[in-house]
């Protein structure tokens, strides 16, 4: 296996002249295996050179593993700045010890919910599994992991990897159990031993070593070991090399470098031939095979997963559609999800998939040529028993029937037409039992009207043409704004007739914020997306072009029909003045009179 450290610090990152050599980031550890399997010890802010150089290797498809030994920020914070996470089409699978009351996805969104950080991790475009850990054996493709609980003030484990006839074990952060063990002093005994039997034969060890024996005794309980106790420990494991870590920020590179000579005499009167050094960032270690532990395969293995508390719940969604083009939408956005979907066709069959399977999500057509949707959902109300667990019913339908949904337990509509990545966004938020913050616009009263007035136009589908560019352009450069669109929203559709600064030549009307603008027929200004829970979840916010501000200007024409916008985007938020509102009008009003010409 090969090893590159990339991150070798403890408690916080130290940059600066006097930790060059051992390096200022926060820990993260990159492992690869012959065959390029690629695990990655704890996400410190060493993370973010390690993502940039995977993401300058111009992959694609790149796939990886992540294995946080705790939550502990030192151990997290350049999660939020691994760009690997934001490209569509890697995969990443990450691990962590399960937490008391909350699952590692809650407990990783923590620290990037938006008092912290702008952005959430809803908006990884890479697709990502989170796995909770407790002690167990688990295959990470040719890499086989071993997790052990380690002595240290949050819940954290330590990771043991074997492959290629070859061992490394991991372990940060721990303190041993026993404190004389701690200073030096004592013998292995009890979960020391324990731990002592986790490490032992390792090619390779990384362990923390924050503090000297004679810092220790102030330290007591913080959660760390000394370099005196972990070279004892590597001795009395067999380990063939050792690489300390978790360094003190308090710790300068020729303090280290003192440390180290230290060893030596501890090194010196041992009949082991240990190799130890501190880690550095940069250091690169190939760590062949010893063939002590290839056949070795303890008989107490087993599982450490934890059942999957997986972002999204395994249990599969129901349904009972006959429109088959609906039915194919909703399937396809639930396997998107990577739930599975199962149709019913009658109350019994309902009955028994949820004794069966125990679904999360019911979804059923409201007006079917042989059922009444409301009596099917009324059935499954009487039929379900588990109080904890109830299942979300949405009914698909041309419009809402407020009253009768109630009556019936109706958890949510589904109004006809929507697009898929409408359906999945609604379907993720059902399963999660989240909000949805994506609204579409109603449609507006005068809809009829309005279409035939903008088909009249015969613009829909034209070429560019100079006199609007010259508007948007305009509007771009007036408000130094990235984006700048003349919207007309079609039936289906929102299609922009000049567009600076963005590619599309249309979008859905699902996911349009001109049709809020054609069904209100007032200007709308949105400051921040995700502070809007129209918008949040909106694709259009997360993913390209990243909307984060809008200012949108109605298109009226003389017979009063709304057909669009004149709108400004930006990927960062901010607001307009009242004279700023004025000059768009200005602008708008440009846009129609050369709509008429
Ligand atoms: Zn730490
Ligand atoms: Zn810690």
């Amino acid at each position: 296996m090969r090893v590159e450290f990339w991150g070798t610090r403890g408690s916080i990152a130290k940059p600066g002249s006097s930790t060059v050599r051992y390096g200022g980031n926060t820990s993260c550890v990159e492992v690869r295996s012959k065959r390029g399997t690629l695990v990655i010890l704890d996400c410190g802010t060493g993370a973010h050179p390690l993502g940039q150089s995977l993401i300058s290797g111009g992959a694609k498809s790149l796939r990886g593993h992540i294995l946080i030994s705790h939550t502990h920020w030192d151990h997290i914070q350049g999660i939020p700045f691994f760009a690997p996470l934001f490209v569509p089409g890697n995969e990443w699978d990450i691990y962590g010890p399960r937490g008391l009351d909350q699952s590692l996805r809650e407990t990783l969104a923590g620290q990037m919910r938006y008092t912290y950080f702008p952005i959430s991790p809803d908006q990884f475009e890479a697709t990502i599994r989170y796995h909770d850990l407790v002690e167990g054996t688990f295959d990470v493709d040719d890499i086989r992991v071993t997790t052990r609980y380690l002595n240290h003030p949050a819940l954290t484990l330590g990771y043991r990897l074997q492959a290629d006839g070859a061992t490394i074990v991991y372990c940060c952060d721990h303190e041993p159990y026993s404190q004389s063990l701690a200073s030096g002093q004592e013998e292995f005994a009890g979960q020391d031993l324990r731990h002592a039997e986790f490490i032992r034969s390792a090619d390779l060890l990384i362990h923390d070593a924050q503090y000297t024996a004679a810092e220790y005794p102030a330290k007591i309980g913080w959660g760390h070991s000394s370099v005196e106790y972990v070279v004892k420990l590597a001795q009395h494991a067999s380990v063939k090399r050792l690489v300390l870590t978790h360094h003190d920020p308090l710790r300068d590179d020729d303090a280290l470098d003192h440390i180290l000579e230290g060893i030596g005499s501890q090194l010196h009167n041992a009949t082991s031939v240990l190799k130890v050094s501190a880690a550095a960032e940069g250091d690169v270690l190939e760590i062949e095979s010893s063939q002590a532990e290839t056949s070795e395969r303890s008989a107490g293995e087993f599982q450490a997963m934890t059942s999957p508390e997986s972002a999204l719940d395994d249990r599969p969604v129901i349904l009972s559609i006959t429109d088959s083009r609906i039915a194919a939408v909703l399937s396809d956005a639930i396997r998107a999800e990577g739930l599975r979907a199962d149709f019913f066709s009658s109350i019994e069959e309902a009955r028994e998939l949820i004794a069966r399977d125990r679904p999360s999500l019911a979804i059923i057509e409201h007006d079917m040529p042989r059922s009444d949707g409301m009596k099917t959902c009324r059935a499954i109300r009487y039929t379900e028993n588990d109080p904890a667990h109830p299942l979300s019913v949405v009914m698909v339908a041309a419009q809402q029937d407020s009253a009768a949904a109630a009556a019936a337990g109706v958890t949510d509509w589904l109004i006809k037409p929507f697009t898929s990545s409408y359906a999945r966004t609604k379907v993720r938020a059902w399963v999660l039992r989240t909000a949805c913050r994506w609204m579409r616009a109603a449609i507006p009263d005068d809809e009829e009207r309005r279409i035939a007035s903008l088909r009249k136009l015969r613009i829909l589908d034209t070429e560019p043409e100079e006199k609007f560019d010259r508007v948007t352009r305009l509007a771009a450069a007036l408000f130094d704004v990235p984006m700048a669109l003349i919207s007309l929203v079609d039936e289906d559709r929102q299609w922009f007739k000049s567009c600076v600064g963005l590619s599309a030549k249309e979008t859905s009307r699902d996911a349009s914020f001109c049709a809020h603008v054609v069904y209100s027929q007032t200007p709308m200004i949105v400051a921040d997306t995700f502070q809007d829970i129209r918008f949040a979840d909106n694709p259009l916010v997360i993913n390209e072009p990243r909307i984060r501000f809008y200012a949108g200007y109605p298109l009226i024409l003389n017979d009063g029909s709304c057909i669009g916008t004149l709108c400004l985007l930006d990927t960062r938020p901010r607001s307009l003045r009242g004279s700023d509102i004025e000059r768009l009008h200005d602008l708008a009003d440009i846009a129609l009179q050369q709509l008429a010409a």
